[in-house]
């Protein structure tokens, strides 16, 4: 659980880390690279196990015009700007720091990732082309998703789950979401007075297993506290982690139990929580600021559309993780059932 969600940070950070603007063009400035650090640097200080604080400084490795490399803990925290686009935007990663990419395991995810699904192969392609300037750094570049030390392990298959989940919240244009389901975009038209996603927090988990209940804080924690956003990157994150899900179907369809589970234990999916986050945003949105929910849920249809196609097809997905899951005789988690359960009643209580 702990490894699992360490990863899992790592796709939260990059797709979706404060952003600050640039005052000027040019080289990164020490204020601009400072706001953005900080974020990271708490990231990088919390461990899974929230009573362990780790507080080693960052220390700066390499700087160059657009980019500084730092390295605190176990992590690599890099602060760099698009160089060739003019949007003065500076952005911020995290990763574990024995992650090497190069070009060879790159081509082999891009590879791999094609065989497991046409939909990611197309994920793939547009990322290449939105963000051809960063395909050939490793440091910040898709390479940083990958676990390349052992591509026979179940340590790189996930690593690919990973990679088209983040590759995928890269390809958001604006407040459209990309649908891998038909290739379409997803447009939400959301009001910027909407609360932030942190209001669907749940105030307890259904788990009595004291390492999974650990990791569920922390998940909530990172995603709903420290990252706290407005509601769009909460269906970004669905969408997302629709992909996660999909991934670890097609991984254990196509390449067998041993690419998903070590020594009997595998990661916990966590599809049916975010589904569960997207109902309860709206419906407590409802109750809390109906005003703004007929604004947004009521008078515009587009998102109410927009919202349905992702629970419906997270829902699709989820079922069919089931099956691929029964097909091998291996059981669904309790705290997936659970949380699986609390979504469907409340999905089937708040009519959308
Ligand atoms: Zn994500």
């Amino acid at each position: 659980m702990k490894k699992v969600l360490v990863i899992l940070i790592v796709l939260v950070v990059s797709a979706c880390t404060s952003l600050s603007k640039k005052e000027t063009l040019g080289c990164l400035q020490d204020k601009q690279v400072s706001s953005v650090l900080r974020v990271l640097e708490k990231l990088a200080d919390t461990d899974v196990n929230s009573s362990n604080s780790l507080k080693a400084n960052s220390k700066l490795i390499e700087t160059t015009c657009n980019k500084r490399v730092y390295e605190k803990n176990s992590y690599r925290l890099l602060v760099y700007q698009n160089p060739v686009a003019a949007d003065g935007v500076v952005q911020g990663s995290i990763s574990n720091i024995e992650n090497v990419g190069s070009k060879e395991c790159l081509f082999a995810a891009v590879s791999q990732a094609g065989v497991l699904s046409p939909s990611f192969k197309e994920i793939i392609d547009l990322h290449k082309q939105k963000w051809s300037w960063l395909w050939d750094d490793y440091d910040i570049g898709p390479a940083k998703w990958l676990n390349c030390k052992d591509r026979k392990t179940s340590d790189w298959f996930e690593s690919i789950a990973t990679f088209i989940h983040e590759l995928n919240h890269e390809i958001r244009e604006g407040s459209c979401l990309r649908f891998a389901k038909d290739s379409s975009n997803l447009c939400f038209d959301l009001d910027s007075a909407l609360p932030l996603r942190s209001i669907a927090k749940l105030e307890s988990f259904p788990t009595k297993n004291s390492n999974q209940l650990a990791g569920l804080i922390f998940f909530q924690k990172t995603y709903l506290t420290d990252l706290d956003q407005p509601p769009l990157y909460l269906f970004d994150e669905l969408n997302s982690y629709i992909l996660t899900t999909r991934a670890y179907s097609n991984i254990l369809k196509k390449n067998g139990q041993s690419a998903i589970f070590k020594e009997e234990s595998r990661p916990v999916i966590v599809l049916p929580l975010f589904l569960l986050y997207s109902v309860l945003y709206v419906e407590r949105l409802s109750k809390s600021h109906p005003d703004l929910y007929k604004k947004n849920f009521v008078l515009k249809p587009e998102n109410i559309t927009a919202l349905k196609m992702l629970l419906a097809e997270g829902e699709n997905t989820y079922r069919s993780w089931l099956f691929i899951l029964k097909e091998n005789s291996k059981p669904q988690k309790e705290v997936e059932k659970n949380l699986w359960e609390d979504y469907l009643r409340e999905r089937s209580k708040f009519k959308l």
